[in-house]
């Protein structure tokens, strides 16, 4: 099959959150299980033409924009078996920031994403790839769908196209006034209940659920509970009508280049059958961050966005109890600038306790993973997530609520049976968050225990050729599929 992936973002060239790390492993796998593979998206500034080699696809793209034609240009690089497309227009891409700033988002992510999903359509007929999927992640490609049962319905080029559309986070709509439309090409047509319109705006992410073939989540818990009024973002009515064809794919992982024996960024390689290197590991990172070197000190960690969904909420408020009882945190992210300063302010009355690092760095990422004991995950939602994966194959115990992707990856530790990979909690709250970190302290006073929950965790296989594998029935499903809007 011709697939042909239209992103936001893509490791190694741009990322802001996990769909970056699904894009930079999923292409491949489908590649190498046999199909012709590429990607598009938008080349941000962060995107170096020397770095990356990017040649000149197509020199000048005409693309509708409104009434007027906006012109860009298409460039392109070869990973491996996958072709990357980048759509250049440095006026609306080349900017700090993929969706704004900290002060919040642009004001024109509207025009960017119907320039890019218009961009992507004309690109592919001038470069004469006819694909049979077109498979579209997340609100910025939520446009591709629409054309393509709108204004491209009777375009030849595109007849023998199928779309499958996936929800990497639903609480992303790309929700803009109704003004917007202009921009679009689409007429007021659209502007309807059952259609684009979704609380009197324009929804990109309720195109992309209405028109694509087939619409996909990254996992199946995420896939349940998106149908309902507390997942659901509003969203909940439409995916109940589409519930048919929606389906649940847990992501999987990079496990070549998240490889705790291999890894670079670690100052020790490590197996599950070499546990005292990874000691040395956890004792590098409490010195790197200051903090007291204790092996016999549970050491917390948490690698993440700083926004509401990642349970902030309730893990900041404990901070002073986890200090009191002896155990120390690293924490690295990045995000809303109120959680930043508290954290920070937290991190400097107990420089021996809490290391507070707010910057983007994924090496940084893979010590802490590769060091602290226990890994949290205090999500209110969590799709799929990636940290608890991670965590897993790097030696820690995931600590996570019981929801989305994070439902279907941990599995609570039973002492006495010696099964599982971690520790989970339900209720959203701090008394319940700190009850489970109290237990799970409890099994890690008993090494021998701690050391086959940490085995168990070890020897998950998290590799995407299972999950790239489901992918391609679901291609071939769509293929089958003709859908009526
Ligand atoms: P989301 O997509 O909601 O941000 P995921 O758990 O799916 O959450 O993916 C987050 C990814 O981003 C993980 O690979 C995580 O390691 C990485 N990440 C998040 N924040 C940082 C940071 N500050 N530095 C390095 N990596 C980070």
């Amino acid at each position: 099959m011709e697939i042909v992936f239209v992103a936001s973002e893509m490791t190694p060239f741009a990322q802001t959150g996990g769909l970056a790390d699904v894009l930079g492993s999923l292409p491949h796998e489908i590649a190498k299980q046999g199909h012709s593979v590429s990607v598009f998206l938008p080349k941000y500034r962060t995107v170096s033409e020397e770095k990356f080699s990017l040649e000149a696809a197509i020199p000048q793209l005409n693309v509708p924009l409104g009434s007027d034609i906006e012109t860009g240009k298409l460039l392109c690089t070869r990973i491996g078996e996958v072709t990357v497309f980048f759509i250049d227009e440095p006026s609306l891409f080349s900017r700090d920031g993929l969706y704004g700033t900290p002060m919040g988002d642009f004001p024109d992510n509207d025009v960017r994403f119907v320039f890019f999903a218009r961009s992507v359509l004309e690109s592919l007929k001038r470069l004469k790839l006819r694909p049979d999927i077109i498979h579209c992640h997340d609100w910025q490609s939520g446009l591709v769908p629409v054309y393509l049962k709108t204004i491209y319905r009777s375009d030849p080029f595109f007849k023998g196209t199928k779309t499958i559309f996936t929800i990497h986070n639903l609480a992303y709509q790309g929700n803009f006034p109704p003004d917007s439309l202009s921009a679009t090409g689409l007429t007021w047509e659209e502007f309807r209940y059952e259609r684009l319109e979704f609380y009197g705006k324009i929804s990109f992410l309720k195109g992309g659920l209405v028109y694509s073939d087939l619409v996909t989540t990254v996992s199946k818990r995420y896939a349940e509970e998106i149908q309902t009024r507390e997942f659901g973002c509003g969203m909940e009515g439409v995916l109940a009508n589409r519930k048919e064809d929606l389906f649940g794919i847990v992501n999987g992982i990079d496990t070549e280049e998240w490889d705790p024996a291999q890894d670079p960024a670690l100052s020790q390689n490590f197996d599950a059958n070499s546990l005292e290197k990874r000691a040395i590991c956890k004792a590098e990172l409490q010195k790197e961050n200051r903090l007291v070197v204790d092996p016999k000190i549970p050491l917390f960690g948490f690698v993440g966005r700083l926004a509401e969904q990642k349970g902030i909420d309730i893990l900041e408020p404990l901070l002073d109890d986890m200090v009191d009882e002896g155990w120390q945190l690293v924490l690295l992210g990045t995000g809303d600038g109120e959680y930043e300063t508290l954290l920070r302010r937290t991190a400097e009355k107990y420089p021996k306790s809490i290391a507070v690092n707010l910057t983007f760095n994924t090496k940084f990422s893979k010590r802490v993973y590769g060091g602290v004991d226990i890994f949290l995950m205090t999500s209110q939602f969590e799709p799929c997530g990636l940290g608890q994966m991670y965590s897993l194959r790097y030696g820690a115990a995931p600590l996570a609520r019981e929801v989305g992707g994070l439902a279907d990856t941990v599995k609570e530790f039973n002492a006495a049976t010696g099964e599982g990979n971690g520790f989970l909690f339900l209720e959203y709250s701090s008394k319940a968050l700190f009850a489970t970190m109290k237990h799970a302290i409890s099994v890690f006073r008993d090494q021998k225990k701690w050391h086959r929950l940490i085995k168990n965790g070890m020897a998950c296989d998290f590799s995407w050729a299972q999950s790239a594998r489901q992918y391609i029935d679901i291609y071939k499903r769509a293929e089958k599929r003709s859908l009526k809007v």
